[in-house]
């Protein structure tokens, strides 16, 4: 699962903590959650070819997990 689109990327992995406050604010469906057990839990980019770049999910993580690709 590649953790960017053109044009925001994710620390996954450091960053967040599937809070899941990001999920329903992209107007692309382009994000997912990775549940693995319950052990590995992060969001993903489940459709990146679809990221339009508007910046929502990077307003809407309280935890500053993505960033925007210049
Ligand atoms: S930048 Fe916009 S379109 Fe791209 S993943 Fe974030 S919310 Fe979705
Ligand atoms: S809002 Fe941030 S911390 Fe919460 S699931 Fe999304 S990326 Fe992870």
């Amino acid at each position: 699962m590649p953790n960017k689109t053109k044009y925001v990327a994710i620390d996954a992995h450091h960053k967040c903590k599937a809070c899941w406050e990001c999920i329903d604010q992209c107007p692309r469906n382009v994000l997912g959650k990775m549940n693995l057990l319950g052990l590995h839990k992060h969001a993903i980019f489940k459709h990146p070819e679809d990221c339009i770049g508007c910046g929502k999910c990077i307003k809407a993580c309280p935890h500053e997990a993505y960033s925007a690709i210049e």
